[in-house]
């Protein structure tokens, strides 16, 4: 039998048996508690009843109180086995049908009386539980066949079925087993409501928590691997907050139907809450395997969704915990979640397999999230200005304001080290207010104290600012507050911004532009390029990412991509400026592709105020490419 079942026939048997029955076992506590004590309460009514019942059939007091005492024996049971669920349940059960078989008798054997028992198996499906179901079932087969043939007169107030016993017993057996029947698919479909995931019709994490403590347990038996891999949608929120909660349910529902369409029948999608997914793969032959379905998912994820009318395109993180001996289900799922978290960090849309190393990482990460919460009101945060060179004078025309966290203990952290975190949490909202008050305060000041030289100044937004805040309130304040011209202020936006282009978003930038600013478009060619709302939404300028510019002076093959985007910018009217610009030949060459302005180590790296001044000072004559090193690249960064 053993050998059946463990066949590869026999475990595709089971899993099939497990998809359509019931699982049992998974009602919560404190639902068992409420239950329980309902089915203890009706016992013990039981009791009494059938005591009087006894005394009314016209039973001897002992006799009456030996008959309700049987079932008292179990009510006692139930009540004082409370800590071990399954044999309170077990003996509540066994009480409840006792009081069918007692009934029987006492009523001397009266067929409706049988009803009793139908009556009585239904309601223990209320647990949830197969063992009381199935101990309230064999006492009806012990009862009826068992019984029913030695002393059918017991059980059986009817001369047919007292000459035909048996036949009488299959006819209740199959009377109980179609109401049994019945009460099963009310029970699965109770547990389908609670341990199914109502938009995807997965299951939710109740189910896959059960799933997965029944692989480990069999994975410990048995050869092959079992692996979760943890999955986190990237940039989720942005789908939700720009084009409402019904695309973000119907891309959470397209997700998990591809996510079911990467695994193998008998391996288990779950979807954990918001848009984080899990998938449980079993009998894997190589750890590699569980790679090959990361990679699955991420292509299958990587083809664009329809949603109201554009394509979107959603990249997903996924983290990988093999199994392994003695590594209880819990564990496999946090380590799951901290690759996640590793993959998410080093590049979205990619896969991560845990390493234990991983764990510092992520305790390292959380604390940073808490302190910088409050490394604003503790006045941490620092901007350095980075200059932006007229690229056919040489002048300085503007700067763009980096903030910088000095860290009590870790030093001068960048951008790169926290901006994600402070984008994930929501303190870029804060933050980003007061980055562009400080740089506006700033800039008025130099514009006042250099009036031969109108710098202006460029702020970043994050796409963060236009989801959680008026920023178009907080830009019009900022310019009344500190008088700053708002034409000398630009105000840089990354394609995560206008990715869904939004009608939300696309009246914000003609707001933001009605007050006078300029829109530059940050790190293009590295985002999600569409490029079609560079004709409709309101840019002034377009700063080309450093990747492209990496490659100029190094022949024309390298540089066609950043000549190309000139052109497009030029037919566009749109202002350029070349990102991280680090040698002479590359400042040359832009200047002749008559990109407007330039950013780099060559001119200068982000300065504290104070250099900048020094800049101020000394710049009006010279071209800031023929500056002294040590005044363009102070030791700081
Ligand atoms: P970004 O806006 O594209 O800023 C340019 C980044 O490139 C700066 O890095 C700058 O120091 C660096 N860079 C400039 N020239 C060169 C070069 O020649 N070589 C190299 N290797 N790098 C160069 P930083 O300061 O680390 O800032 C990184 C990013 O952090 C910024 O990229 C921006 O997206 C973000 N960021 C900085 N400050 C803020 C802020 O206040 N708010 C928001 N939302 N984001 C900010
Ligand atoms: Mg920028
Ligand atoms: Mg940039």
């Amino acid at each position: 039998m053993s050998a059946v079942l463990g066949s590869a026939a026999g475990r595709r048997l089971i899993d099939t048996a497990r998809e359509f029955l019931p699982r049992g076992q998974l009602l919560p506590e404190d639902a068992w508690r409420r239950r329980h004590r309902t089915l203890s309460i009706l016992l013990r009514l039981h009791v009494v009843g059938l005591f009087i019942f006894a005394l009314i059939r016209g039973y001897g007091l002992l006799h009456s109180f030996n008959e309700a005492a049987v079932v008292g024996v179990f009510a006692v049971l139930a009540w004082w086995g409370q800590s071990h669920r399954r044999f309170s349940s077990a003996m509540c059960s066994l009480g409840l049908v006792t009081s069918s078989a007692v009934l029987v008798h006492l009523s001397g054997g009266t067929i409706e009386a049988h009803f009793h028992f139908f009556v009585m198996v239904g309601i223990m499906t209320l647990y949830q539980d197969w063992l009381p179901f199935l101990v309230a079932i064999g006492y009806v087969v012990l009862h009826h066949a068992v019984l029913g043939t030695i002393a059918p007169d017991q059980v059986y107030n009817h001369e047919a079925a007292i000459a035909q016993p048996l036949r009488w017993a299959v006819i209740h057996g199959s009377f109980v087993l179609a109401a049994s029947v019945a009460s099963i698919v009310a029970w699965r479909l109770n547990e389908e409501q609670s341990l199914r995931d109502a938009l995807t019709r997965l299951p939710n994490r109740k189910l896959f928590k059960d799933r997965l403590d029944h692989a480990v347990a069999r994975s410990q038996r048995q050869p092959g691997f079992i692996a979760v891999l943890f999955i986190d949608l990237d940039d989720f929120k942005n789908v939700n907050d720009t084009m409402g909660h019904a695309a973000g349910d119907q891309l959470l529902t397209t997700v998990a139907e591809r996510v079911r369409a990467c695994l193998r029948p008998g391996d288990t999608a779950a979807r954990l809450g918001g848009d984080e997914f899990a998938v449980l793969l079993e009998d894997l032959l190589t750890p590699g395997d569980a790679n090959r379905v990361a990679h699955r998912v991420l292509e299958g994820l990587a083809v664009s969704i329809p949603l109201r009318g554009k394509d979107v395109l959603v990249k997903a993180s996924i983290g990988i915990a093999l199994g392994g001996l003695d590594v209880p289900s819990e564990e496999l799922l946090r380590n799951a979640d901290v690759a996640m978290y590793t993959a998410k960090r080093e590049a979205k849309g990619s896969f991560a397999v845990f390493e234990s190393s991983m764990h510092v990482a992520v305790v390292d990460r959380l604390e940073l999230e808490s302190e910088l919460h409050r490394a604003l009101d503790q006045g941490e945060l620092v901007v350095h200005f980075q200059p932006l060179v007229q690229l056919d004078t040489g002048r300085l025309a503007g700067v763009e304001a980096l903030v910088r966290w000095k860290h009590p203990t870790k030093g001068l952290l960048l951008p790169g080290e926290f901006i994600d975190v402070a984008e994930q949490t929501g303190a870029i909202v804060p933050i980003g207010a007061w980055v562009l008050e400080h740089s506006c305060v700033q800039a008025q000041r130099w514009r006042q104290q250099y009036p031969g030289q109108p710098l202006s100044v460029s702020v970043n937004l994050s796409p963060r600012q236009f989801q959680q805040s008026d920023v178009v309130d907080m830009v019009r304040r900022v310019l009344e507050r500190t008088g700053l011209d708002p034409t000398a202020l630009t105000l840089e936006l990354t394609e995560g911004v206008v990715m869904f282009d939004s009608e939300e978003t696309e009246a914000q930038l003609h707001a933001l532009k009605a007050l006078g600013v300029q829109l530059a478009i940050d790190d293009f060619g590295t985002g999600y390029s569409s490029m079609s709302y560079l004709r409709r939404l309101p840019f002034d300028i377009l700063k080309i990412d450093k990747l492209f510019i990496d490659g100029i002076g190094g022949g024309p093959a390298e540089s066609a991509f950043a000549r190309a985007i000139m052109k497009l910018a030029r037919t566009l009217e749109l202002e350029t400026v070349a990102e991280g610009i680090e040698g002479a030949n590359q400042a040359h060459e832009l200047r002749d592709l008559q990109c407007d302005l330039g950013q780099g180590f060559y001119f200068a790296k982000a300065l504290a105020a104070d250099d900048i001044e020094a800049l101020l000072g000394s710049t009006s004559a010279a071209p800031l490419s023929q500056l002294p090193a040590s005044v363009r690249s102070p030791a700081s960064p």
